[in-house]
C-alpha cells in the first residue's frame, strides 16, 4: 500500500502520484487496480503526429506561395496555399468527428458529404472546373447519399435517419427552385437528382409511414 506524506492516506494499486493532492506518493506499490491503456497513448500520439504533420504542410505551403512567390502555371492569380489549408482543416474537422461519439452513421454521411462538394466547389472556381463541379459532380454525389440515407432510414430501428430523408427532400428540391428563379437552364442531373429525392420521400411514406409522421411531429411539436 502506498501512502501520500501529506494528505495521510493509503492510496491502493500502483498510483505514482496521490489522488487528491498530486504528490508523489511514498510506500511500495500494490496490485495495479486499473489496466494500462497502452492502446489509447499509441492512438493519441498518432492523432498528435498527424496534427503536427497538417499544420506544417499549411505553413510550408502558405510560406512558399506567399513569400518565395512561387504559382502554379496558368494559375498565377491563385493562392493554391489558402485552398489547400482549407481542405487540411476541413480533414482535420473530419477526423475529430469522427472520434466523437454519438451522431449517427447517417448524420456524418450527410455533412462530410456536404462539406466536401462546398470545398470541391471553392476549389472548382479558381481551377475553372466549376460547371463540372456544379452540374455533374454536385448532383451525381448528392443523388448518392440520398439513397445511402434511404437505406440506412429503412434498416434503422430507432427512426433516427428519418429527418435525413426529410432532409433528403428538401436539398433535392431547392436547386430546381433556385435554377428555376434564376432563370437558368436545369441540367438533366439536377433534374433526375430532385427526381430521385420526391420517389425517395414517396418511398419513405410508403414504407415508414409511422416513422416519418412521427418525425414530423416531433420537429414542428404539433
Ligand atoms: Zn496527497
Amino acid at each position: 500500500m502506498k501512502k501520500c506524506p501529506y494528505c495521510k492516506i493509503d492510496v491502493g494499486g500502483d498510483l505514482k502520484k496521490c489522488p487528491l493532492c498530486q504528490s508523489k506518493l511514498a510506500g511500495v506499490a500494490g496490485e495495479a487496480y486499473f489496466p494500462k491503456q497502452t492502446h489509447r497513448k499509441i492512438q493519441s500520439f498518432l492523432y498528435k503526429l498527424q496534427l503536427f504533420i497538417i499544420w506544417t504542410l499549411i505553413i510550408a505551403g502558405i510560406g512558399v506561395d506567399f513569400l518565395f512567390d512561387i504559382r502554379i502555371p496558368h494559375f498565377e492569380n491563385v493562392h493554391y496555399s489558402l485552398i489547400i489549408a482549407m481542405w487540411l482543416i476541413a480533414f482535420e474537422f473530419g477526423i475529430m468527428s469522427q472520434f466523437r461519439r454519438g451522431g449517427g452513421s447517417s448524420r456524418k454521411m450527410t455533412l462530410v458529404v456536404f462539406i466536401i462538394l462546398a470545398l470541391l466547389s471553392v476549389t472548382a472556381y479558381y481551377f475553372d472546373f466549376l460547371e463540372l463541379t456544379l452540374n455533374w459532380i454536385c448532383p451525381v454525389a448528392i443523388t448518392g447519399t440520398m439513397i445511402a440515407n434511404f437505406v440506412l432510414a429503412m434498416i434503422d430501428r430507432k427512426g433516427n435517419a428519418m429527418v435525413y430523408l426529410l432532409t433528403n427532400l428538401l436539398v433535392g428540391v431547392l436547386p430546381y427552385i433556385v435554377l428555376h428563379f434564376w432563370d437558368k437552364k436545369m441540367p438533366a442531373t439536377w433534374i433526375i437528382c430532385t427526381l430521385m429525392s420526391v420517389i425517395l420521400f414517396v418511398g419513405a411514406i410508403i414504407f415508414k409511414s409511422r416513422s416519418v409522421a412521427g418525425e414530423i411531429r416531433r420537429r414542428l411539436s404539433v
